[in-house]
């Protein structure tokens, strides 16, 4: 079958990478698995082993196809033959009310599915997932990194992040050009830090990261919008800061976490 680049199609091959996948996973019998972008099965076959019940994600009809073809049969197993980043996923587990997710990304849209899978965090429970390596690092960049970014300060406020281990282009067919990572996020019950506005809070951050080069004072100084109005209510970019406690000169990605919330906190009490 005719691989898709445009899909991200990178199919693991390596039996022993694969059952160290499963082992991170360790599927229980009586839990409900999802797995994005189950490919050919490389995955799937030994999920559907032990999981309770799999719901296999496929977008690639082709691969649909030799899915039923495999595991048509199984009583636990569900395809979706759907897109993964326009699903509900509290929806397609159902009766479930929680499941774990599992799933070799596709590169090519991994960030964004991550930050999906974030939003309906409230019924998925963990996630071990396969990104490219460069990605994870910047998914677990503490503050002060050269990698830390916004996909940083979201994991680190809606997950626990733990590495778990690299895997070698030549664990995959096509053979990509960059190293992988498995990673695991454990949804945290709550967020790790209290903001009374959590949309405004990311717009905040989105604007702090705008032009990584320039300082926080300069990226806020090109606030728009509600973030722009808050601003100058509060006197201006350089007041904002001073009042968070945050020197002007810094940048973006040396911010923490509670440092972002306080900055957050400023401009949500100036708001009217
Ligand atoms: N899990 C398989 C494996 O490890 O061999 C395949 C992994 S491959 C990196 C990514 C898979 O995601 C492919 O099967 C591809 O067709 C599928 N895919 C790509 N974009 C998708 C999307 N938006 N929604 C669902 N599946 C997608």
């Amino acid at each position: 079958m005719r691989v898709k680049k445009s899909l991200g199609q990178h199919f693991l091959k390596d039996r022993e990478v694969i059952a160290r996948i499963i082992e991170a996973v360790d599927p229980r019998a009586d839990e409900t698995i999802v797995e994005i972008g189950p490919g050919h099965g490389a995955l799937t076959s030994s999920l559907l082993e032990r999981a309770g019940r799999v719901i296999a994600i496929e977008i690639d009809r082709d691969l649909a196809t030799v899915l039923r073809a495999r595991f048509g049969d199984r009583a636990n197993f569900a395809l979706i033959e759907r897109d993964a980043l326009a699903l509900d996923y509290c929806a397609i587990i159902a009766p479930a009310t929680r499941a774990r997710v599992v799933a070799n990304l596709p590169y090519n849209i991994s960030t964004a599915i991550v930050q999906r899978l974030i939003e309906d965090r409230a019924c998925l429970g963990e996630m071990v997932l396969m990104l490219q390596r460069e990605v994870v690092w910047r998914m677990v960049a503490p503050a002060g990194a050269r990698e830390r970014g916004y996909l940083s300060v979201l994991i680190e406020a809606y997950c626990e992040a733990e590495r778990l281990f690299d895997v070698p282009p030549r664990a995959f067919r096509p053979v990509p050009k960059v190293w992988s990572t498995v990673i695991r996020l454990r949804s945290r019950a709550q967020m790790a830090i209290s903001v009374s506005d959590e949309d405004f809070f990311w717009r905040l951050v989105k604007i702090g990261f705008m032009q990584r080069r320039k300082t926080i004072l300069n990226n806020l100084r090109r606030a728009e919008g509600e973030i722009g109005e808050s601003i100058a209510r509060v006197g201006g970019p350089v007041v904002s800061l001073a009042l968070a406690g945050i020197d002007a000169r810094r940048r973006a990605e040396t911010l923490t976490l509670e440092e972002w919330a306080r900055l957050a906190h400023v401009l949500l009490d100036a708001r009217l």
